[in-house]
């Protein structure tokens, strides 16, 4: 293994500069390791916006050096690549040991940005699996951070992918891509439960005091939860993932696969796999085809975040020391979810203040949703614009139920008559994004990118950078999915 050395730490030209923060905790949380090489790579897309939050040259992302170095073929200079080893709970089963299986960590910029690379090659923790990851789920998950990251929602970053023609045996053969991702931390619950279970004390409170003084300083302030620093992270990553759920659970996202070690420790959605935007609002829709008994339904994602947690409060358990403690880090999550909730849906009805009927509507409105099988993104929107136009012809004919929405519509104008319309049409616009990375949407944009064309994948990444913008000429793109959307089938394979 031909590791740079501690002096190569600096870059020049590429405008990177290193901290390797993870790194410094030592060989017990990772191996060092190169990625392996991929034949005669191309690029298939990149994120100026993300260029720009590393500090990178645009030219030079477009060089053969760039594409080499993120592809894995060669080592960017000062980087420092390892792969980590977490454990987890996966489908509610405990899984043991697994870990970074194909995702190569370079390092850490100076900035305080964890740069990963996708696909790169199999690894200590690989299992059975071949280190690689296909063109196809590539496209997806560089195409969905970026989407997030638009709809305002945490995430991880994605920079760049890189695709190759070398072969990928999934269900047929595929070709092999590499998606670099970026994110401030890659942590995940799992990394806790991972030491926990093994009964390494000393590593799981570096780990946490590591977590702590990077991410959540405040947790050692003598004020927060009796003084004990590790109950108060438990609550704030709790708090986190309130937040996440609250964002997840208003937009219709669907993560497909949130076993522990999908779980980010900074509450950022992580490891897109088979993830979907509802289409139509169906509460107990299961995106996963591998998940076959809907474990991970859209209406249960709550419960099941809650439920990780819970692991998460376990594994910390040896740091905080007292049940009592513990359980009241995680009680946040019950206040704090549903009231995140709560404050997203008001702002996609437009309502400006916090009255306690708002509960009612909204469960009204979902609940008429639901029975009518209404498209979750266009309703939104459509009732954004009604707001703006006073006409609200176009929401009702989404409604079969034409008396129900009729009755809802009453108690919805009656209760925002006296507010001003321009304000909440402008919250709503802000709010009710136009376009999602629907399904069917990627998959254009994935068979288009196999026979090697990029047009689509780009046009597709412009308006999901900017999903409230109207993006006049585009209006495809934010129309009811067509009939083959329904029997795409996304699952853990990727
Ligand atoms: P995921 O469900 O994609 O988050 O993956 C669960 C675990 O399997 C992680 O430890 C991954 O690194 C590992 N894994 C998934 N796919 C592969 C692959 N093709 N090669 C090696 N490891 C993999
Ligand atoms: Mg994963």
């Amino acid at each position: 293994m031909n590791l740079p050395a501690e002096s190569d730490l600096t870059t020049g030209h590429i405008g990177l500069d290193w901290s390797h923060g993870f790194a410094a905790l030592g060989p017990d949380f990772f191996t060092e390791l190169r990625p392996t090489p991929l034949p005669s790579p191309h690029w298939v897309g990149a994120s100026s916006d993300v260029a720009k939050l590393l500090g990178l040259d645009e030219t030079w992302l477009r060089s053969d050096e760039a594409l080499q170095a993120f592809t894995g073929n060669t080592l960017l200079p000062g980087s420092r690549p390892l792969a980590s080893v977490y454990s987890g709970h996966q489908f509610g089963v405990w899984a043991g040991q697994l870990g970074d299986g194909r995702a190569i960590l370079l390092g850490e910029t100076a900035g305080g940005l964890e740069i990963q690379l996708k696909g790169a090659g199999r690894t200590p923790y690989s299992r059975g699996g071949d280190g690689r990851a296909v063109l196809r789920s590539s496209i997806r998950e560089f195409l969905c951070s970026e989407a997030m990251h638009g709809l305002g929602i945490p995430t991880s970053r994605a920079l760049c992918i890189t695709g190759s023609p070398a072969h990928v045996r999934r269900e047929t053969i595929e070709t092999a891509a590499v998606v670099t991702r970026v994110a401030p931390s890659f942590v995940r619950f799992g990394h806790f439960e991972h030491f926990s279970a093994n009964d390494q004390e000393p590593q799981l409170q570096a780990l946490a005091d590591y977590v702590i003084d990077r991410y959540y300083p405040e947790c050692r302030s003598a004020s927060t939860l009796a003084g004990n620093p590790y109950a108060a992270l438990l609550q704030c990553v709790s708090e986190r993932t309130a937040h996440l759920m609250g964002h997840w659970q208003a937009v219709g996202f669907c993560h497909g696969v949130m076993n522990t070690d999908n779980m980010s420790m900074l509450g950022l959605t992580i490891d897109y796999g088979p993830f979907q935007f509802l289409d139509a609002f169906v509460p107990g829709h299961v995106c996963n085809h591998s998940d076959t008994q809907g474990r991970y339904a859209y209406n249960r994602q709550p419960n099941v975040a809650y439920w990780n947690l819970f692991c998460l409060a376990q594994a910390l358990l040896p740091l905080i020391e007292d049940q009592e403690i513990a359980k009241e880090a995680l009680e946040s999550y019950k206040t704090l979810f549903p009231a995140e909730f709560m404050s997203r849906m008001r702002s996609k009805l437009g309502l400006l203040q916090s009255r306690a009927e708002h509960a009612q509507l909204i469960d009204g409105i979902l609940l008429l949703l639901a029975q009518n099988g209404v498209d979750y993104t266009i309703f939104w929107r459509r009732l954004s614009h009604a707001v703006q136009d006073s006409d609200f012809e176009p929401v009702r004919d989404l409604f079969a139920d034409r008396a129900g929405f009729d009755q809802w519509l009453l108690s919805y104008s009656e209760q925002t008559a006296l507010d001003d319309k321009a304000l909440a049409s402008n919250l709503m616009l802000k709010t009710n994004p136009k376009f999602v990375l629907r399904n069917h949407l990627g998959e254009q944009a994935i068979q288009a990118a196999k026979l090697g064309d990029f047009s689509e994948l780009q046009t597709l990444q412009r308006l999901l950078e900017h999903p409230f913008d109207e993006h006049p000429g585009h209006d495809a793109y934010a129309a009811f999915p067509p009939d083959w959307a329904s029997s795409i089938e996304i699952s853990c394979s990727s």
